[in-house]
């Protein structure tokens, strides 16, 4: 079988002209040749239409969707609330200081994606990929106005009529319309989505809400109209290393060379002796959103999708012969096949445990963290100009800033003390009249308080000229406590 190449239907950078010494530079770009994929139905057809019918209402459904969080708080499930700089999804609230969480998802998407791969190829890229949900919505709008592959091809080498001009205008503007639809909802997970769809209505949106808009309208347009299978091609990183996560145990979509070669025409009635079960239709080829020919091999455009399946099987059926010429098969399977030898299916492999390993412990760390997680958080600045006073009867005074985090809905009353320094005394700013071992700090609910601390020793109890010093916060109603790690400076003296 011929070697897999890179990219189908082009061949970028040099090209040789006919004498092998003159080798000349035409072009560092490949020439794009418009694909026109051809419809088609079957098993995986309605897989890719179940999959992008639950993922597109996910979507528009998604900022729509209410959650009681109480009086002055956001009612809508999912918000990415910037300008109140929190994170709600459904019970769960994230603070900006635990912004560690959007990396734990982002880890777990990656292994995630690691683990399919491994399993079952480019599933992600061919059903659930949003440059393949929206480019697969896309052309159903296109199938539907232009019709199918055969009549565009012709609509397009043909003049300009009234008829053309009528049905790509109708495309144009439902592409727009998806687009617009698009752009908007995936704003209204930053904004109340009642709110922000009011002022759209009426106008009175800011003008960032109207330029990112229009940005992410025109992005969701152009690459999903026109860019399609180029954005996987060209665009997309995730084809050039995911070769790393297959191996021979992985399910791709594989051409049976063995049984399909050598290929050519066929009659009705013709048998397949000394010939392969290929007959050459090239349907697989058509029905292809990205335009590759699978029976060239595995190659980096192919995105799984599957539909040259359903059309090689359809193919198969009409001529008899035993569908799975082109299956979702792995290379192992495949090259027993056609030597004769046992098959297998292995999921249970070293990579596919250690990524389900992996996604298992970043699930019990972030599940773990966020369930014990505390809703106080301290946070202590010691001041450095002056670093210490030495006060008229000798004792000395350190400076600090404190900043409690009240991160629940009431307002808490803190009880401050410190540890390290058995001798030492705070004194709030403009809370307390006298020094003491334990001082009271009350915050409002989901707020920030603020509040400048003394912190005394008396003479002759600083045996360094720094001590650690570590400061204790707890939440009288609920018992909870935080601390925070600090210094108490001084003449050593
Ligand atoms: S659809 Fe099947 S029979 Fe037709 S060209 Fe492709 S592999 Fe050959
Ligand atoms: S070769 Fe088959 S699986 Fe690959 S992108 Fe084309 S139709 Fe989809």
């Amino acid at each position: 079988m011929p070697g897999p190449p890179l990219l189908p239907n082009v061949t970028p950078g040099v090209r040789m002209t006919a004498s092998p010494k003159k080798p000349q530079q035409t072009s560092l770009y490949a020439e794009h040749c418009k694909v026109q994929p051809r419809r088609v139905d079957g098993r995986f057809r309605t897989l890719k239409w179940i999959a992008t019918g639950i993922l597109l209402t996910i979507f528009f459904l998604g900022p729509w969707l209410r959650w009681s969080r109480g009086a002055g708080v956001p009612d809508q499930a999912i918000l990415l609330d910037l300008a109140g700089r929190r994170g709600y999804f459904f019970s769960i609230e994230i603070w900006p200081q635990e912004v560690y969480y959007l990396t734990g998802i982002l880890i777990l998407g990656a292994v995630g994606l690691f683990l399919a791969t491994s399993l079952w190829g480019r599933l992600w890229c061919g059903f659930t990929c949003i440059q393949t949900v929206f480019t697969d919505l896309f052309q159903w709008i296109e199938y539907r106005t232009e019709g199918d592959r055969s009549k565009r091809l012709s609509l397009d080498s043909g003049p300009w009529t009234s008829e053309k001009f009528t049905r790509k205008t109708i495309k144009i503007v439902l592409w727009l319309v998806v687009s617009f639809l698009t752009s908007a909802t995936f704003l209204l997970y930053f904004s109340d989505a009642f709110v922000t769809t009011m002022e759209l209505l009426h106008g009175s949106a800011s003008s960032s809400f109207y330029s990112a808009l229009f940005l992410i309208m025109a992005s969701t347009f152009l690459l999903a109209g026109f860019a399609r299978e180029q954005v996987c091609i060209y665009m997309c990183p995730w084809p050039r290393f995911q070769a790393a996560m297959v191996d021979e145990d992985s399910l791709i979509v594989t051409y049976e060379g063995w049984r399909g070669e050598p290929r050519g025409t066929h009659k009705r009635g013709q048998l397949f002796e000394n010939r392969g079960h290929c007959i050459d239709c090239t349907m697989c080829v058509q029905v292809c959103p990205t335009g590759v020919d699978i029976r060239n091999g595995s190659q980096l455009a192919c995105i799984g999708c599957a539909l040259c399946i359903d059309a090689c099987d359809q193919v198969m059926d009409k001529i008899g012969l035993p569908r799975g010429l082109i299956s979702y098969d792995s290379s192992y399977n495949l090259a027993a096949r056609g030597k004769g030898t046992a098959t297998r299916r292995r999921p249970i492999r070293p990579r596919t445990l250690m990524y389900t390993g992996v996604l298992l412990l970043v699930v019990a760390v972030m599940g773990g963290t966020l369930v014990t997680r505390s809703r106080l958080e301290v946070d202590v600045l010691h001041e450095r100009s002056p670093l210490y006073v030495t006060m008229s009867n000798g004792a000395t005074r350190n400076g600090y800033t404190i900043k409690v985090l009240n991160m629940s809905r009431e307002d808490q009353v803190y009880t401050l003390r410190t540890e390290g320094l058995p001798q030492a005394s705070v004194d709030i700013i403009g809370y307390t009249a006298t020094a003491a071992t334990t001082v009271e700090l009350p915050v409002k609910g989901d707020s920030v308080g603020t509040f400048r601390v003394y912190v005394t020793v008396p003479r002759g109890q600083l045996v360094n000229k720094t001590q650690e010093l570590r400061f204790v916060l707890t939440e009288q109603r609920s018992g909870r406590s935080d601390s925070f790690p600090s210094i108490f400076a001084g003449s050593g003296e």
